[in-house]
């Protein structure tokens, strides 16, 4: 086989995509993948979208969890400072604004993080389509807590945090590639 560039050159391999026979100056090896010059091109092009698009939505949930916090801030203040509370002290009462901001956030952070986990049992779910409407409003109840109550133990145990960090070194990562990529 000779290079689809170079007619009177032997080719080395072939495109991993294509098939084209291609000598060593026009064939790129990217991620174990041997490519010719359009099928990089295509690939680089690709990379690039899902590599925005990964940028959008890791930011896109950062900012939300900081929101998410503000939402929790302004919570635990309305419950801290309510009348009911109102006799329990200063520093009780800063600490349960923190502890709802807290608790707000990781929420947030928990419901990504068990998504996927809620999903697999979901799809595992189909039987429901045969219950009587009893059947189904006690499963969405069900349903709706099991996934909040994941969402409140896996975000507050730590796993907001791990969360949190994870996403700010992907987006950090994601960007670094993009700068590289031009
Ligand atoms: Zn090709
Ligand atoms: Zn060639």
């Amino acid at each position: 086989m000779k290079c689809f560039n170079h007619p009177d050159v032997d080719a080395v391999g072939s495109c991993s995509n294509c098939g084209k026979g291609g000598c060593r100056d026009c064939l790129s090896e990217i991620e174990g993948m041997l490519l010719c010059g359009p099928c990089y091109e295509t690939y680089r092009e690709v990379a690039i979208e899902e590599a925005c698009e990964e940028r959008k939505q890791l930011r896109s949930r950062i900012i939300r969890s900081y929101f998410m916090a503000v939402a929790g801030f302004v919570l635990g203040l309305i419950v801290a400072f309510s009348e009911s509370n109102a006799r329990q002290g200063l520093g009780m009462q800063l600490l349960m604004v923190v502890l709802f901001t807290y608790a707000v956030w990781s929420t947030y952070w928990g419901a990504i993080m068990v998504r996927p986990f809620v999903r697999k049992i979901r799809e595992k779910l189909d039987f429901i389509l045969f219950l009587p409407l009893m059947g189904w409003l006690f499963l969405i109840f069900l349903y709706i807590g099991i996934v909040f109550e994941l969402s409140l133990i896996y975000g507050m145990a730590g796993g907001a945090i791990w969360a949190f960090i994870k996403h700010r070194r992907d987006l950090e990562a994601v960007n670094r590639e993009l700068e590289a990529a031009g």
